[in-house]
């Protein structure tokens, strides 16, 4: 008689979720991670200018792949976190600790219920799960880009994994969610429904659309004189961090380049008396106070 076994094949959905690791350092690590995630039964892998540019054909690498070749042999390697995540409607970073003006840390639990909430709200969504360089995890900027943030909870005084470690948990904590009768079933019925409708789009807007919509949004802040760019501040972290908060859906993003559109058409027609003089360094007559009215409350 055959013995029991707890293996079951792997969940379809998983292969909309993308694991991307950022600089990594170590070629073992990037190996590690291949199989880590080949056991899980995840094979989406992106390396984002990695230390050693041939990390995938390193020999550590395919050593501690250990047998797990083939994800390294499909693995992606792009120059930036912004190309490694354009097509995720859903960015998680996984950080040991929180950043400034970052999402607050969720479980990994907990984040792996959100992650399949995700897929099955659309067929169009994918999730990007972004894990920082060895030395010093992920940067503010690069926090700044993620929706969730995922912290993997330890020792108060001693909680950072070994990079291949955390890949470890995420994935293991994702397949036991993916497996879970109710979200088995909830994607089954997306699937389904996506079948019957003529072109499913995204509901959630990609990171190239949310990058496009920020980068309007600053230009239109500085033509109003909302924004001062000589003294920026936090304004654009904080709206970053206000929208995502949101979860802009791909029309709402659309309305919005719509207002920024309009409000730099008017800022043009009308410059704010402010923007007019810094123009003019000799007049001073504009009070200092003015200048920085859109940042200052940052
Ligand atoms: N000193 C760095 C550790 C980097 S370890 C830091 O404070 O972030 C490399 C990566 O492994 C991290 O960027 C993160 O993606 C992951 N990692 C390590 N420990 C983790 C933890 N406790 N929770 C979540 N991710 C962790």
């Amino acid at each position: 008689m055959t013995p029991e076994t707890l293996h079951r094949p792997t969940p379809h959905a998983l292969a909309r979720v993308a694991f991307v690791l950022v600089e990594p350092c170590h070629p073992g690590n990037v190996g590690a991670a291949a199989r880590a995630m080949r056991v899980m039964g995840l094979g989406d892998l992106v390396l984002v200018a990695p230390s050693v540019p041939s990390a995938l054909a390193d020999p550590q690498a395919l050593a501690f792949a250990s047998g797990a070749t083939e994800i390294l042999a499909n693995a992606r390697v792009l120059p930036s976190l912004e190309a490694a995540i354009a097509d995720a409607s859903l960015v998680i970073g996984v950080s040991a600790d929180p950043r400034e003006f970052g999402p607050p840390p969720l479980a990994p639990e907990a984040v792996a219920q959100r992650v399949f909430a995700e897929l099955a709200a659309d067929p169009g969504h994918r999730v990007a799960l972004v894990f920082g360089t060895e030395r010093v995890g992920l940067s503010v900027e690069q926090v700044q880009r993620c929706q969730l943030l995922c912290s993997i909870p330890g020792d108060p005084d001693f909680h950072s994994l070994n990079l291949a470690q955390a890949v470890q948990i995420i994935a293991y904590v994702l397949r036991r969610c993916a497996q879970d009768p109710s979200n088995a079933h909830a994607i089954d019925a997306q699937a389904k429904a996506s079948e019957l409708a003529a072109s499913p789009s995204p509901r959630f807007a990609s990171q190239v659309a949310i990058e496009g919509l920020f980068e309007h949004l600053e230009r239109a802040l500085v033509v109003i004189g909302f924004l001062d760019p000589a003294h920026p501040k936090k304004l654009m972290p904080r709206l970053r961090r206000l929208f995502s908060r949101a979860r802009l859906e791909a029309e709402e993003v659309d309305l919005l380049r719509g207002v920024c559109k309009m409000a730099e058409q008017a800022g043009r027609a009308n410059p704010p008396a402010w923007t007019r003089q810094a123009a003019e360094p000799a007049d001073r007559s504009v009070p200092t106070t003015r200048r920085t009215t859109g940042s200052e409350s940052t």
